[in-house]
């Protein structure tokens, strides 16, 4: 039969429409196992990396294996030179040295690696009613009911008295005990039930249960307490006094997994920004003899508004940049003032279940590659730098020339409520800044869901971002 020729409108929409085709197809069967391959990588490290010491641990493991050696400020460095920073075994930056001179600018994709958790109190351990139990302090944005009953794991650090630090990390071998935050059973929870979602479960809820089990040949009080100090102490060399200087974070004890019959999918938890994280570093790891020095910064604390000394409100990043230009006998302000930046954080995906929230012509969907956003924020655009024309101009002829597939989103519909990234802390230094990143489904969940196409994607497009050529 012969092909049916194309009317005048046909032609002209062709011409004019914006494409909108599911990536999947667009890419093709040899790049989206390219995806595939990338993601048995990817879910390596989420399962290696599951909080922010641990991502810096994993990463720069990698990172050496790659050639990279600590930054040393008093040296100067040479194009193709590879450095890192350790910032407090929290927050790290990895660094391509480039062939132009830092004055003039360097590539940056920041991305964090905080997801949100349930931390433990400074005072967390107590009985009540013959069980053992830890007080929380949940961090970042969490729907507090989403993180009942589910296995969870405890990662961190406790420093003791005499400045030993003990290392932490159980619930995660599957010889491993789990913990978890009990909830109320149906028959039970007519009072409960009539909370709001938001209230479902309160704060001073989230209480994890860590024993039952009493002190043997022995009298007195809070003997199961006693049992799980004996035990810690007998393992880890502690005491009750040492919670004080820790940092114990629960996370889930699932492991990163496929999703789908298709196995188009990953879930696992701390997708935000993990599956930024993974990508800008090894977009650094990947490059070579980059035309401007790459860096690619993993941030701490980002969800909870990245203060403290490893979030990227502080100067820790200024001042690598200041010590990188100088030994070059060059200005760090300058070298900020020409630099651009791809704040590689997550946007929500379109989600069938819950269309109302989203304006479908703006959302991000999954399998539709990369998404950037020009800004996040809320109420108007408060809390956003929102990105240039002129620079989301250049970022898409970057990735339109590259075959980087990708799509733009916003987060969610006006007025519905809305998000920051670490866009803004980078954007005040005077640099071209847009966000760039994974869309998520159920984002801040404790089993949050990205397609394989998207990440990969994620990838491509900061490796190319550091690949790119001077005029
Ligand atoms: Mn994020
Ligand atoms: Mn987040």
């Amino acid at each position: 039969m012969a092909e049916k020729k194309k009317t005048g409108a046909e032609k002209l929409r062709e011409k004019l429409f914006m494409q909108n085709k599911n990536g999947c197809t667009a890419a093709g069967e040899k790049t989206v196992a390219q995806a595939d391959a990338f993601c048995e990588d990817y879910k390596k490290f989420l399962d290696s990396a599951k909080t922010e010491r641990e991502a810096v641990k994993t990463a720069v493991r990698l990172a050496e294996k790659a050639g990279f050696v600590p930054y040393d400020p008093k040296k100067a460095y040479a194009p193709g030179d590879k450095v890192y920073v350790n910032n407090r075994g929290k927050a790290a930056i990895f660094a391509v040295i480039g062939k132009k001179p830092v004055e003039e600018g360097v590539r940056i994709s920041a991305a964090h690696i905080d997801s949100p958790r349930l931390d433990l109190k400074p005072n967390p351990l107590y009985e009540d009613s013959e069980l053992a139990l830890f007080k929380t302090h949940y961090y970042g944005g969490i729907k507090k009911y989403q993180w009942t009953v589910i296995p969870l794991a405890l990662h961190g650090v406790i420093v003791k008295k005499d400045g030993k630090k003990v290392e932490v990390s159980i619930g995660e071998d599957k010889d491993d005990p789990c913990f978890v935050v009990t909830d109320l059973l149906p028959h039970l929870a007519t009072e409960q039930s009539k909370r709001t979602l938001a209230g479902g479960i309160k704060g001073e809820e989230l209480n994890i249960l860590v024993g039952s089990r009493p002190f043997k040949e022995d009298e007195g009080s809070e003997l199961v307490k006693l049992n799980i100090l004996n035990i810690l102490n007998e393992k880890y060399g502690i005491k009750e006094e040492d919670f004080l200087s820790a940092e114990l974070e629960c996370v889930p004890a699932f492991k990163a997994q496929d999703l789908g019959f298709d196995r188009s999918m990953i879930a696992a938890y701390g997708h935000d920004d993990r599956v930024c994280a993974y990508p800008a570093l090894r977009a650094a790891l990947d490059v070579k003899d980059p035309d401007w020095t790459a860096v690619t910064i993993l941030a701490d604390k980002e969800e909870i508004g990245s203060e403290g000394n490893t979030g990227l409100q502080s100067k820790f990043f200024v001042y690598f940049i200041n010590d990188l230009a100088r030994s070059q006998g060059g200005e760090g302000y300058r070298a900020l003032s020409h630099s651009q930046c791809l704040s590689a954080d997550v946007n929500a995906a379109f989600d069938p279940t819950f269309p109302d929230v989203m304006e479908k012509r703006n959302a991000a969907q999954l399998n539709r590659g990369v998404v950037i956003t020009k800004y996040t924020g809320s109420r108007g655009k408060s809390g956003t730098s929102d990105a240039s024309a002129e620079y989301m101009g250049q970022i898409r002829a970057l990735l339109d020339k590259n075959d980087v597939i990708w799509q733009t989103g916003e987060l969610g519909k006006v007025d519905m409520g809305g998000g920051g990234t670490v866009a803004m802390y980078i954007a005040n230094l005077d640099v071209d800044v847009v966000d760039l990143g994974v869309p998520v489904l159920s984002m801040h969940a404790p089993f949050e869901v990205v397609s394989k196409l998207d990440v990969f994607m994620a990838y491509r497009a900061m490796l190319e971002f550091y690949k790119d050529k001077a005029e």
